[in-house]
C-alpha cells in the first residue's frame, strides 16, 4: 500500500462560503502565529538555560513546554483566550496547526542526519500561510473522521453532472450541496468537503473534478473506493484571476498505489521483456547526461541527452518573461518605498538643474541603488517594505509561471526517463556526486538543465520496470574515490585528464571517444561488494576488457567524438555570455550512430578551463549575479600585474 496524493480537487465557493473560508484561514493564521511565537520564546529560553541543559536537556524541554503536547496545549490556551476565533475554527484544527509548528521546532532543536539544524521558529507571513492541515480518517473505527471530510461518491457526482447527451460537464457555478436528510455518513450525492463542529453551522464546499476524458481513469483509480480516502488538507494558492486573489483546493490523500495508465503499463511490460537484463552506466554533468549500456559485455549502446532548438527557445522565452516580472516587481517596490532608494545620477542632475532655476525638486520614482549602511547592509530590511496590491498580484503571477515551468521540466524528465529505460534497461550505476555543491558553483546552468530531476525520474521508472521483470533494479550510486571513472580506460590503464579535456585517448589500447561516453561505459561495468553501499563499488576489469574486445565497441565510442569537437562544455561563464542566457535543458537524445550536432555553440574562447573537478584550482567562475551587474566579460588586468611584467 502506498501513500499517494491524488492531486488537487478544486473548490469553487460561493461568496458566502468564500467569506467563511477566508475567516477560517485568518483564524488559523492567528493561532499558528501565536504558537510560533510561543515556540520561539521557549526555544530562546532553552538555549539560554545552559546549566540546566547540561544537567538534563529532556527535563529542561519538559519544563519549558517544548514538546508536541506542550505546543498543543499552548494552542488550546490561545483558542480559549480568544473565543471569537471559535466561530471559524475548532480545537482539532488548532491541534494540527500546533503539530505543524512542532515539526519546524523539532528541526531547530535537533540535528538531522547531516548534522545541521534549522533556524529559530518564527511567525510566518500571511501570504506564505497556504495550508490548513486536516486530520486523518480512522480506518479502524467506523465514521470517525474529524475536521475536513469528503462525502458523496464519484458515481453520484457523475450522475449529477452528466448532461442529456452523456457528457460529464460541471457548470461554472456548482449547485450548493444540501445536507442529506439521512445525515452525511449515508450521503452518496455529488462530492463535497464538509467541516462540522462550528457554532455558525456546517461548512459544505462543493467539489469540482477535472472533467477532461483523459482524467476520468485517474479519478476512477483514486476516488471510486471511498474506504481508501485518508485525509484532506484545505489549501489556497495566490491566483491573480480568482475573486479575492486566492484559489482554494482540497488536497486528498488516498491509500492506493500510484496510477499507471494503460500506455505506461504496456511500455513498461515491453521494457521488462526486452531490455531488463542490460546494465547501464550514467555520466551526469553540469549540462548534459550520457547513458551507456551493454548486454552481458556485448552490444554497447550510448545515448546522450542534449537540448534541441525548441527547448532552447522555450527557455529563452521563459527567461524573458521572468525578467519582465522582475522588472515590474522592482518598479513597484521602488514606487511604494521611495524613501529607501537613492536617486540615480541622472535624476540628481535633473533636480540640481531645477534647484538652479529656483524650482522645487521633482517627485519621481528613484532609480538609484538601495540606501545602505557603512557595512553594506540595506538601511531598512526588505521585509519591512510596504508592498502594494499590484506588487502581490505580480508576485503571484511570477510564482504561477515558475510553477508551470517546473511542471514542464518534470514532465520532460519523465519522458526522457521512459526512453532511457526502454533503451538501456533498468539497472543503472551513477557516480555518487554531490549535486548541491555543483549547483552552488554552476547555479544558473544547473537550474536550466536539472540533472537531479532526471536522475530521480529515471530511478522511479527503473524501479517500476524492475518490479515487472521481477529483478532488482533502480539506480546504484558508486563512490568516485574507489572507481575514478573519468580517469580510467576500458583496458584498465589510467588515463588522467582535467575537466577541460573532453576527449579520451588511451595510449595503451588506442581507444578514443568522448570522455563522458567512456565514463558512462565504465560505470556500466561497476560492481558492488555490498549492494547499496557506494564505497564498496569497484570497477570490474574483466567485464570492461570483454566489452572493449566486443565488436562495435570501439566504433561506437569513436562515433561519440564529434560531441567534443564542438567545444568544451564547462568553460568559464564570462566567455559564454550569450549562451549562458539561453540556457540548457533536457530536450532530446542523440542516438549513438546518428551524428547530430549536439554540443552547445561556444561564443568566444575560454582563456583557461573552469576549475578542476578535484577542487584544486584557485580560479573561480564569476557568479551570474556579479556578471549581470558589472557586465564583466573578462577578468580585468590589474595595475600590479602590469607593473610586475615591466
Ligand atoms: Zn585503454
Amino acid at each position: 500500500m502506498v501513500w499517494r496524493c491524488s492531486g488537487c480537487r478544486s473548490i469553487r465557493p460561493s461568496p458566502v462560503q468564500r467569506d467563511r473560508i477566508e475567516t477560517m484561514f485568518s483564524a488559523a493564521y492567528q493561532i499558528r502565529s501565536a504558537v510560533q511565537r510561543d515556540a520561539r520564546d521557549r526555544a530562546r529560553a532553552y538555549w539560554a538555560a545552559c546549566h540546566e541543559r547540561a544537567r538534563d536537556a529532556t527535563a529542561a524541554r519538559e519544563r519549558l513546554g517544548l514538546s508536541k503536547t506542550g505546543l498543543e496545549y499552548a494552542a488550546y490556551g490561545h483558542l480559549d483566550a480568544a473565543p471569537h476565533l471559535r466561530r471559524a475554527t475548532t480545537k482539532a484544527v488548532a491541534m494540527h496547526l500546533a503539530d505543524s509548528v512542532w515539526a519546524a521546532t523539532e528541526r531547530h532543536l535537533f540535528r538531522d542526519a547531516t548534522g545541521k539544524r534549522h533556524g529559530m521558529p518564527r511567525p510566518g507571513s500571511w501570504f506564505d500561510f497556504t495550508r490548513i492541515p486536516g486530520r486523518a480518517k480512522s480506518h479502524t473505527t467506523e465514521r470517525k473522521w474529524e475536521t475536513f471530510r469528503l462525502h458523496g461518491s464519484l458515481a453520484g457526482h457523475r450522475a449529477a453532472y452528466t448532461t442529456s447527451d452523456g457528457r460529464f460537464r460541471q457548470p461554472d457555478h456548482l449547485r450548493p450541496v444540501t445536507t442529506a436528510t439521512r445525515g452525511w455518513w449515508r450521503y452518496t450525492g455529488p462530492l463535497a468537503v464538509v467541516f462540522t463542529g462550528l457554532p455558525i453551522g456546517t461548512l459544505v464546499l462543493p467539489v469540482r473534478l477535472p472533467a477532461a476524458p483523459s482524467n476520468q481513469p485517474i479519478l476512477d483509480h483514486y476516488l471510486a473506493d471511498a474506504t481508501r480516502w485518508h485525509k484532506i488538507d484545505l489549501v489556497r494558492h495566490r491566483d491573480p484571476t480568482a475573486a479575492g486573489g486566492w484559489r482554494y483546493e482540497a488536497h486528498l490523500l488516498v491509500l492506493a498505489p500510484p496510477y499507471e495508465s494503460p500506455t505506461t503499463h504496456a511500455r513498461r511490460v515491453v521494457a521488462a521483456a526486452t531490455t531488463a537484463t542490460r546494465r547501464a552506466g550514467i555520466d551526469v554533468n553540469v549540462s548534459n547526461i550520457t547513458v551507456a549500456s551493454h548486454a552481458g559485455g556485448r552490444d554497447l549502446q550510448i545515448t546522450r541527452v542534449v537540448h534541441d532548438q525548441s527547448a532552447r527557445q522555450a527557455i529563452a522565452t521563459r527567461a524573458t518573461r521572468q525578467k519582465r516580472h522582475g522588472r515590474r516587481l522592482d518598479r513597484s517596490r521602488r514606487a511604494s518605498n521611495p524613501e529607501h532608494y537613492e536617486l540615480s545620477a541622472r535624476q540628481q542632475r535633473h533636480n540640481e538643474r531645477r534647484a538652479a532655476n529656483g524650482r522645487a525638486p521633482a517627485q519621481m520614482i528613484p532609480r538609484g541603488p538601495r540606501k545602505r549602511r557603512g557595512n553594506g547592509a540595506p538601511q531598512s530590511a526588505y521585509r519591512h517594505d510596504a508592498l502594494s496590491n499590484a506588487y502581490r498580484r505580480e508576485r503571484a503571477a511570477a510564482a504561477r509561471d515558475a510553477e508551470a515551468a517546473s511542471q514542464a521540466r518534470r514532465e520532460l524528465a519523465r519522458q526522457i526517463a521512459a526512453r532511457f529505460v526502454r533503451d538501456h534497461g533498468c539497472s543503472f550505476v551513477v557516480e555518487d556526486c554531490n549535486l548541491t555543491s555543483w549547483s552552488r558553483r554552476w547555479g544558473a546552468r544547473m537550474a536550466a538543465f536539472t540533472p537531479g530531476l532526471l536522475v530521480t525520474a529515471l530511478e522511479r521508472e527503473a524501479v517500476a520496470v524492475a518490479r515487472l521483470a521481477a529483478i532488482a533494479g533502480g539506480i546504484d550510486r558508486a563512490a568516485t574515490r574507489t572507481t575514478a571513472l573519468s580517469q580510467h580506460c576500458l583496458c584498465g590503464q589510467r588515463v588522467p585528464k582535467s575537466l577541460g579535456e573532453r576527449t579520451h585517448a588511451c595510449g595503451a589500447c588506442g581507444l578514443r571517444g568522448n570522455r563522458d561516453a567512456v565514463s558512462a561505459t565504465l560505470a556500466a561495468c561497476v560492481v558492488f561488494a555490498t549492494p547499496g553501499e557506494p564505497a564498496s563499488a569497484t570497477l570490474d576489469g574483466e567485464r570492461a576488457r570483454a566489452l572493449l574486445d566486443a565488436p562495435h565497441t570501439r566504433s561506437r565510442l569513436l562515433a561519440t567524438l564529434p560531441y567534443a569537437f564542438h567545444g568544451r562544455q564547462d568553460v568559464r561563464s564570462e566567455s559564454t555570455v550569450p549562451s549562458a542566457r539561453d540556457g540548457w535543458s533536457i530536450a532530446d537524445m542523440g542516438p549513438t550512430p546518428d551524428l547530430v550536432v549536439v554540443a552547445r555553440r561556444i561564443v568566444g574562447t575560454a582563456s583557461y578551463p573552469t576549475l578542476d573537478e578535484r577542487g584544486g584550482s584557485h580560479r573561480h567562475t564569476t557568479p551570474e549575479r556579479v556578471r549581470t551587474r558589472t557586465n564583466l566579460f573578462r577578468t580585468p588586468v590589474t595595475w600590479t600585474e602590469l607593473r610586475n611584467s615591466s
